[in-house]
């Protein structure tokens, strides 16, 4: 079973890469683009930034204390992509580790002297991620080997004692090798990290102890909180345990904590990060849109949240969750080539940034980097993309669902479907039975679809009828027996909508954006384009679709057009603020909309997703 995240028990079970093969399509086309760009080109950069060259022995030693993590991550990629270069790396890997498992190009030497910044555990956690994604797709080789030697190590050396890592990410890597090879001492060393943290275990520092999760145990937080992919990865790995272990109290404090933090963290795109200074979530309702940080890895890791909230519970709740972040901040990630990337996604962009050829030395979002001194996003990328499609669709005893709508064959048991839309620019989705077999279908509709139809055509020369029923958003399901050429339908009102702030979120007060289907759209300007920081939208009339060509071979996309006020610029007075409302004035013109997963793709640009609601 050729899948990242394989629970022994939960509600649905996953269907991998063996049961779901992606066709062209909107993540098909970066699917492809991913395995035929992204990974080299991560791989050369790894190579040219002396990262590689680390498990060598090259020295004097280069990159951040972490750096080994990254080659781990593209490891898992090439695994997941069954890519030739995959061994090559692996033995170069593989030269640096020590007889008793150890494998690190940083600490060797100096082992376990600094768990709060170290990152010793987050590298092989991401070494076992990769190991078990080779396990799955290739079977044992030599970096399974690696892997498992570096597990067998970590469990005898913190089996018993206090010590946790600062980064967490070998919670849900350990249950996934346990999964994967069935030692259960894999599992209690996953659930020993997990039970540690918060006692606490690490050092108070200037961010507090919240910044790695270690202020309170996992059992008694209420929010996610602190540095939000440590965050995201703790309680990844926490479901993990709970559910291994059968711990519903466990699992009963994430579904909480995400629930709050969806409510009250999270931002239009599914981004989570308001603060730049220690990456983290910041307060309830802090969501500043140019201030906003939304760490690509963030929302990967969001997404790997979502998806075994959802395996463990079959709540569509987290399958809305995970479409908004895969659409708006997956796929905004990674630039239309496939050689750069953003490493923070904030919703509005008031200077453009300046072009960069080589290394970006910060995270600050503006225009997408080909690499950064800090380059988890580009491998996470890399790797989330490779094994996207196991995010796709689950079985249980009631049959398959599809929870996420993009062309696909799907194969479970006797049953072959074929998946064939223009989703997210159609809301036509129409599922074909290409070889026969019984059971439930079910597709979702998604929270935003109301007014919904689901439809049953018959092959032709069946005696069955044509049936068709509105569906409420969450699963819509046909159960019967399927002959080849039968079809399902499903029809997703894709109407723009204009999305308005809640009250609490003080910073978008008086704003709006506008959504259509699973997409946030934004205004851009490049070059002499009308500026975006005097400028007003005018609700009262629909946003007009314009269907494009599209640019860079992922096929054609729906642009938006508003009506909007562009006040005169240059119109200041002497202080920002007034005694009276001020009327807004100006000329009334169109504003162009484009998805925000495009934005950036023109050159140095302005950008907001928000925008003042014209009196
Ligand atoms: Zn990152």
């Amino acid at each position: 079973m050729a899948n990242p995240v394989l629970p022994s028990s939960g509600v649905l079970s996953p269907l991998g890469l063996d049961a779901v093969r992606l066709l062209p399509g909107f993540w098909g086309d970066r699917v492809a683009l991913n395995r035929e760009v992204t990974i080299a080109h991560c791989r050369e950069w790894e190579e040219r930034e002396g990262w590689i060259g680390n498990f060598r022995g090259e020295r004097p030693r280069r990159g951040r204390e972490f750096s080994d993590s990254e080659i781990y991550k593209l490891l898992e990629a090439m695994a997941w992509a069954e890519h030739p270069d995959l061994p090559a790396l692996a033995e170069t890997v593989a030269q640096a580790q020590e007889g008793d498992g150890y494998l690190n190009t940083r600490w060797s030497g100096s082992r376990y002297t600094d768990f709060e910044w170290g990152h010793e555990l987050y590298c092989y956690g991401h070494l076992i991620q990769a190991g078990v994604a080779r396990l799955r797709m290739h079977g044992e080789d030599q970096l399974t080997r690696v892997a498992i030697r570096a597990a067998d190590h970590v469990c005898r050396r913190f089996m018993d004692g206090a010590e946790t890592c600062g980064h967490p990410v070998i919670e849900m890597a350990l249950v996934e090798l346990y999964r994967a090879t069935g030692a259960e001492r894999y599992l209690e060393m996953a659930r020993r990290f997990v039970e540690r943290r918060g006692l606490p275990a690490l050092a108070d520092i200037p961010f507090g102890r919240a910044y790695y999760q270690d202020d309170l145990p996992v059992r008694q937080a209420q929010v996610f909180r602190g540095h939000v992919v440590r965050a995201l990865y703790l309680a990844s790995g926490v479901v993990d345990v709970a559910v291994e272990t059968g711990d519903e109290e466990l699992l009963k404090a994430v579904e909480s904590q995400w629930e709050r933090t969806v409510a009250r963290r999270t931002h239009l795109t599914g981004g989570m990060g308001s603060r730049h200074a220690d990456e983290s979530y910041g307060e309830d309702h802090e969501l500043p849109p140019d201030r906003a940080y939304n760490e690509t890895c963030a929302s990967i890791a969001s997404i790997m949240l979502s998806h075994r909230l959802l395996l463990a519970t079959g709540d569509a709740r987290y399958a809305d969750l995970a479409e908004r972040t895969l659409y708006n901040m997956l796929a905004t990630g990674v630039a239309l080539d496939g050689r750069s990337f953003f490493y923070a996604n904030p919703l509005q962009v008031r200077v453009p940034a300046q072009p960069l050829d080589g290394v970006n030395h910060a995270a600050e979002g503006g225009l997408r980097s080909p690499w950064f001194d800090v380059s988890c996003c580009p491998n996470n990328i890399a790797r989330t993309l490779a094994s996207v499609a196991a995010y796709l669709a689950t079985s249980s005893s009631a049959g398959v669902q599809i929870h996420h709508h993009t062309p696909a064959d799907i194969r479970h048991g006797d049953l072959a479907l074929r998946v064939e839309t223009a989703y997210p620019w159609s809301g036509e989705v129409r599922v074909r039975v290409l070889e026969a077999g019984a059971g439930g279908v079910s597709l979702r509709v998604p929270s935003w679809a109301a007014g919904a139809t689901l439809s049953y055509e018959p092959a032709p020369g069946t005696a069955a009828s044509r049936e068709s029923r509105p569906v409420e958003p969450g699963y819509a399901s046909i159960e019967r027996r399927w002959r080849p050429g039968d079809e399902i339908r499903l029809d997703l009102p894709m109407t723009p909508r204009w999305t308005y702030p809640g009250r609490r979120a003080d910073a978008l007060r008086g704003c709006v954006a506008v959504e259509r289907g699973p997409l946030v759209y934004c205004a851009e300007s490049v070059g002499d384009e009308p500026p975006l920081a005097d400028v007003s939208a005018v609700t009262d009339a629909p946003p007009v679709e314009h269907h494009t060509d599209g640019t860079g071979g992922t096929g054609g996309a729906v642009e938006l057009e508003i009506e909007a006020v562009h006040s005169p610029p240059g119109d200041y007075d002497a202080w920002p603020y007034t005694t009276e409302r001020e009327s807004g004035g100006g000329t009334r013109a169109p504003l162009r909309l484009i998805p925000y997963h495009r934005w950036g793709n023109r050159g140095p640009a302005t950008m907001r997703v928000w925008l003042p609601a014209a009196e």
